[in-house]
């Protein structure tokens, strides 16, 4: 048996894992657009069999069309839905979710057909376990979008369908002061937790990151929460996986949901003044005692 499936687009056309797991089923794939024009001009040259773009003015917000994308969805019901994992095609995956009165599953692995039914991989408890699904009925899945095809490929044509006026739209945006970062380029990566006492102490943390050619990343609380650094810059079940060849822990506890984001680390050191700190478990070397010590001391020696 071979299943058609629907792709949701917010504003990014990151649908290049989406694409390859939609093809897999067999049955005719298409993506249904929420954001600008050149993104479903991009998306129409990923792969899919069609293309429709809800066309609203480009100040309103691609997931304040959700209404208009769940019609263009259930007028051509599919079985399964698929949708990258950013905010707003979440929010457009339910949307389209609720309109089909489809399961949803936000912790996609992978989909197969099975017989008459759908098979999802799901990843659950923070991402440190998978559980299978046997679903019968229309499903909506999250999973990796992937990244963005290069827009070189052969187009299929775009369908338009208007979105109602939503008396919604952005009427300022202001960047956050975080520098970006891509951790996955960064051969060496020092991870920062919560045993940091304030963000004035990331000093401690830029010099020995400049000492060994370092890239810094924290855990989640330090992202969110704290707001010391970008959210691009935690590590975990939640934010970045990385494979860096040598990862850093100071002042981080080691929780499952930290720690399997860096599970593909060549190796793994940590600095913790807890000696049964869970993190000591997963690294190659571990050094007990203040990271307000034994920083400075580091950054010196290798200076
Ligand atoms: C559904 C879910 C998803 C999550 N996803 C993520 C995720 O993706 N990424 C993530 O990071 N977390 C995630 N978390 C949170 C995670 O469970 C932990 O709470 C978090 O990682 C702990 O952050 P931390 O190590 O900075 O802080 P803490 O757990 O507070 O640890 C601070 C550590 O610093 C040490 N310390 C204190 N002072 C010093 C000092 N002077 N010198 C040296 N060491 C010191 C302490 O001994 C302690 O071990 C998630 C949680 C849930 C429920």
């Amino acid at each position: 048996m071979s299943v058609n499936a629907w792709i949701i687009v917010g504003d990014q056309p990151t649908v290049g894992n989406l694409v390859t797991v939609a093809r897999s089923l067999g049955g005719t794939v298409g993506a249904v657009v929420a954001g600008p024009r050149s993104v479903a001009e991009i998306v129409a040259s990923s792969g899919v069999d069609k293309v429709v773009w809800c066309n609203a003015p480009d100040d309103v917000p691609a997931e304040a069309n959700a209404t208009a994308l769940a019609d263009a969805v259930a007028a051509d019901p599919p079985r399964v839905v698929l949708a990258g994992r950013n905010p707003g095609e979440r929010v457009l995956l339910g949307a389209a979710a609720a309109r089909l009165k489809a399961a949803v599953l936000t912790g996609a692995r992978s989909v197969a057909v099975e017989g008459d039914g759908v098979v999802v991989v799901n990843a659950v408890f923070g991402d440190i376990a998978d559980e299978t699904v046997a679903v019968s009925g229309p499903v909506a899945l999250l999973l990796d979008g992937g990244s963005a095809p290069s827009g070189d490929g052969a187009s299929v044509p775009i369908e338009e369908v208007s979105a109602p006026p939503l008396g919604v739209r952005v009427v300022e945006t202001r960047t956050h002061g975080f520098d970006q970062v891509d951790l996955n380029a960064a051969h060496r990566v020092i991870g920062v937790g919560r045993g940091l006492k304030s963000k004035e102490d990331l000093a401690l943390i830029e010099a020995l990151a400049v000492a060994v050619g370092a890239e810094i990343a924290c855990t989640r609380p330090v992202a969110e929460g704290l707001n010391w650094m970008g959210k691009d810059r935690y590590i975990g079940s939640s934010g970045a996986r990385i494979a860096p060849q040598l990862y850093l822990a100071i002042g981080v506890s080691g929780q499952l949901q930290h720690m399997v984001g860096v599970t593909g680390a060549e190796t793994i050191v940590a600095i913790n003044s807890d000696p049964n700190a869970a993190v000591f478990k997963e690294t190659d070397h571990g050094l007990v005692g203040d990271l307000y010590q034994l920083v400075p001391a580091i950054t010196a020696a290798l200076k």
